[in-house]
């Protein structure tokens, strides 16, 4: 009685590792990898979304729950709710706010000084040293930099 209960666990374990293993290969070339969901508050991956799950089959994940009008989602770091986004769209919006960006505003962030640098062709050398700053960034730090500073 009891071996049986124990070939019966190992199968379910068996099983559960082989559904574990098929997520991880199809993770591997995924979107979830490539562009993964992020806190908009500080950049961090490790959030909490929430989701549909079968009970009954030791809490597997179905799908998503996406609901964009509440802010339902968890970030681990800022401790708070929050509306994980995309990589993607936060980086975008974080580059085209560099790129707009006035120069007093890319002094203040980088510390360099427009006057420290030749003034030919409106202070090229002045703007490829911040844009240089910038691309020095990870993308957690790039959004981080956005939100605390527009
Ligand atoms: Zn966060």
């Amino acid at each position: 009685m009891k071996i049986k209960r124990l070939l019966a666990r190992a199968k379910l374990g068996f099983f559960d590792s082989v559904l574990d293993m098929a997520a991880w290969i199809n993770r591997l070339g995924s979107e979830e990898r490539r562009n993964p969901y992020r806190c908009p508050l500080c950049g961090s991956t490790d959030i909490h979304i929430l989701a549909w799950i079968a009970p009954n089959r030791g809490g597997r994940y179905v799908e998503d729950r996406i609901d964009a009008d509440y802010d339902q989602d968890w970030c681990q770091r800022c401790g708070k709710y929050i509306g994980a986004r995309p990589t993607g769209e936060l980086l975008n919006e974080a580059n085209e706010w560099w790129m707009g960006s006035e120069f007093i505003k890319m002094e203040r962030i980088t510390g360099h000084s427009q006057y420290d640098f030749d003034p030919e062709d409106g202070y090229q050398a002045f703007i490829d040293a911040c844009n240089e700053w910038w691309n020095d960034k990870t993308i957690e730090e790039k959004i981080r930099i956005h939100l605390e500073n527009s």
